[in-house]
């Protein structure tokens, strides 16, 4: 039997991986044959696993922990975006050419749904993540980028590096990007959590969004805390699924259908 076109995510460990659900979701409504895999591969053998995949029926591939930033130097081309934020989550297998993307970029504006050019926006974290939102609120024109991280030189690098202004609290904005990992552990939960990012006591802006979601849908302590404020939430798995969306149309030339990736992706 001919096997359809293959895609996968590539991770250590990625057993918790949702992208499988969301993207073959995605193959099944745009009437494509392809499947999309979980590929737990350890770091010593990502360079030979990357270059195998190709000849093996893979059109491209999801990047995720550990691997984004070597799969950008595995990579012959790279986006403006994964050179600017120097991590790749989207591979794509073309022409004998392998070419890295940051969809997290791009996903994170789209699930916001609204222009960001003129807001003054907060980046909490300077992991990968922080720097994918920060490079993005930028490109896409917020009047000042501020960003906030608990070990403050992680904050003055990134800010440098990316043209932000570290601050050493978390102060008033238009708009919140959460892109630490608080909240994805439940035993730093609640008052703690909030406490733990200089948030307690003080009112969300008009725009929160969380990049963090719980394997059990269950509200973030972010989301709860910009939720009970009034603010407009965008929660971690819409973030997910526009990130998935984007690596989908790159695969496939295709646009996503965002919809159903939405409804695969599990409760919230
Ligand atoms: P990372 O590189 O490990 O960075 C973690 C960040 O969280 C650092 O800034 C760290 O601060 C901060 N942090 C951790 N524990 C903290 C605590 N107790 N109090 C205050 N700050 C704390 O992770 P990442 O790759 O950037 O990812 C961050 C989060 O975004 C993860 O939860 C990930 O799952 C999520 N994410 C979601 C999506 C999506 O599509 N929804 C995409 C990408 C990432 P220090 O520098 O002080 O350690």
């Amino acid at each position: 039997m001919s096997q359809g076109p293959l895609c996968g995510v590539l991770g250590w460990p990625v057993a918790h991986s949702r992208s499988p659900a969301i993207q073959n979701a995605a193959f099944e409504a745009a009437g494509l044959g392809w499947r999309y895999v979980k590929l737990p591969v350890r770091p010593e053998l990502l360079a030979e696993t990357v270059r195998a995949l190709p000849a093996s029926g893979y059109r491209g591939v999801n990047v995720t922990i550990p691997h984004k930033l070597d799969a950008l130097r595995l990579a012959d081309a790279a986006s403006a975006a994964a050179s600017a934020i120097g991590a790749a989550n989207t591979l794509s297998f073309a022409d004998g050419r392998i070419d890295a993307d940051n969809t997290d970029a791009g996903g994170l504006l789209d699930a916001l749904e609204r222009p960001v050019a003129g807001l003054r926006a907060l980046v909490l974290g300077a992991g990968g993540a922080a720097r994918a939102a920060v490079w993005a609120l930028n490109d896409a024109g917020a009047s000042e980028v501020a960003v906030w991280n608990r070990t403050a030189e992680r904050a003055e690098a990134l800010a440098r590096e990316l043209g932000a202004t570290a601050v050493e609290r978390p102060g008033t904005a238009d708009l919140l990007v959460n892109a630490t990992s608080v909240g994805l552990d439940p035993g730093l939960a609640g008052d703690d959590a909030l406490s733990s990012l200089g948030l307690l006591g003080s009112e969300p802006p008009a725009l929160v969004a969380d990049l963090v979601y719980r394997a059990d849908g269950a509200p973030t302590p972010v989301a709860g805390w910009a939720a009970r404020g009034g603010a407009a939430v965008v929660d971690g798995l819409e973030i997910l699924v526009r990130q998935g969306a984007r690596s989908f149309s790159l695969w496939t030339g295709l646009p996503a259908p965002v919809e159903t990736m939405r409804a695969a992706a599990g409760p919230r």
